[in-house]
């Protein structure tokens, strides 16, 4: 190994992305993961859903969402991919979840982000599929990607192996989703998320990806090209083994067939789950520690996908200029190490 390589620890979309600027600045690069693209990767339904994410007190996570779903049509151009680009939409299936509805369309306007609200009969004219429904919105700014055809096509750029090889690198990323190293295992905290795969005829697929609130219950569904819908997602934190249960796979189909119907005719494919990599405040940590060569890209919790460009460039500015993004400075959840000779 050269002593200028940067070693990349973990080919999930978040390494992948990273070894693959690295790749097209110049660098050498050696990624290492015994199981590429099997983490929370191979979960995620691909929603680049800034606005759609919104929540109080998260703008800081909005901004950056919004910063990389920006980069987003350049980084799948080169990689070959198709952007799904038809927006979003909020529904609400009854007066109690047009509420909740209400307020995201609020969150939204409140930061300048374009919405359209939509009575009963334009949101049906925009979605046809959909079952009872009082109302919604149009968020005509967040798409979706897949994500697994994302991973397949880095995974064709960027060479992976499955154990370092000898010598030291001259710097090491980790990103390692939910397993850190000891020295920073504290700072994330796996949130298991169940999801599943139908595939439907093209009839009963809807245009756009859909955001519902059922009764209370939140449900989205991801169209994708050749039948593929996604339907998800569960969330909880939990100590154990991400596994899908009958209650998660029970709720998420439940919802997703009252809201749209033509899906009591799709195929049931495949129920996942997964640990999305949460933090404490829910903003991923992107760059140095307190151990020299040794930088994280880790934590990206509901936005890895949505976040992988950004994190990338991130990651290759530091690495060249020594930039860090502040909120995302992984040393504000570290303790600074004592200085020497005092205890
Ligand atoms: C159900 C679900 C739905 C989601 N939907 C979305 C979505 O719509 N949009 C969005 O933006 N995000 C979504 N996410 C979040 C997103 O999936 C994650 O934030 C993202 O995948 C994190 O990527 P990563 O590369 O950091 O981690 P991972 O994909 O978990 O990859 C980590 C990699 O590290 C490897 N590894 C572990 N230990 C080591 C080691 N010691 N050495 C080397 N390699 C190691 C693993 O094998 C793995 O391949 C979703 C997540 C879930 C669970």
């Amino acid at each position: 190994m050269a002593a200028s390589t940067i070693r990349v620890l973990g080919a999930g979309i978040v390494g992948l992305a990273i070894a693959d600027e690295l790749l097209r600045r110049g660098h050498e690069v050696e990624v290492i993961d015994p199981a590429p693209g099997s983490g929370a990767s191979f979960a995620a339904a691909g929603m680049l859903t800034p606005t759609g994410e919104l929540w109080h007190g998260e703008e800081a996570v909005h901004r950056l969402g919004r910063a990389s779903a920006s980069l987003w049509p350049d980084f799948a151009a080169r990689l070959g991919v198709p952007l799904r680009t038809g927006g979003t939409l909020l529904v609400a299936a009854d007066h109690g979840d047009r509420q909740l509805v209400d307020r995201q369309v609020a969150l939204a306007r409140a930061i300048g982000e374009p919405v359209v609200e939509l009575g009963r009969r334009e949101l049906v004219g925009h979605e046809p599929r959909l079952g009872r429904v009082v109302g919604g919105a149009l968020l005509p700014d967040d798409h979706s990607v897949d994500p697994r055809a994302v991973v397949a096509a880095l995974l064709e750029r960027v060479p992976v192996v499955a154990a370092p090889s000898a010598g030291d690198p001259a710097v090491t990323v980790v990103a390692t989703g939910t397993a850190l190293p000891p020295a920073y295992s504290a700072l994330v905290r796996g949130v298991r998320g169940e999801i599943l795969r139908l595939h439907a005829d093209a009839g009963d697929l809807p245009d756009r990806t859909v955001r519902a609130w059922v009764h209370g219950e939140q449900v989205y569904v991801v169209p994708r090209a050749g039948g593929e819908v996604v339907v998800g997602a569960t969330q909880q934190e939990h100590a154990g083994a991400p596994v899908v249960t009958v209650e998660g796979a029970w709720r998420l189909l439940d919802s997703a067939r009252r809201l749209l119907p033509g899906l009591d005719r799709a195929e049931l494919v495949e129920a996942t789950a997964r640990d999305r990599p949460g933090t404490r405040d829910n903003l991923p940590l992107i760059g140095p520690t307190h151990e020299p060569g040794v930088v994280l890209a880790a934590g990206h919790f509901r936005h890895g996908v949505l976040l992988a460009p950004l994190t990338a460039q991130l990651v290759a500015d530091h690495l060249e200029h020594g930039h860090v993004e502040p909120a995302v400075d992984p040393r504000r959840l570290l303790h600074a190490p004592s200085p020497e000779g005092t205890r």
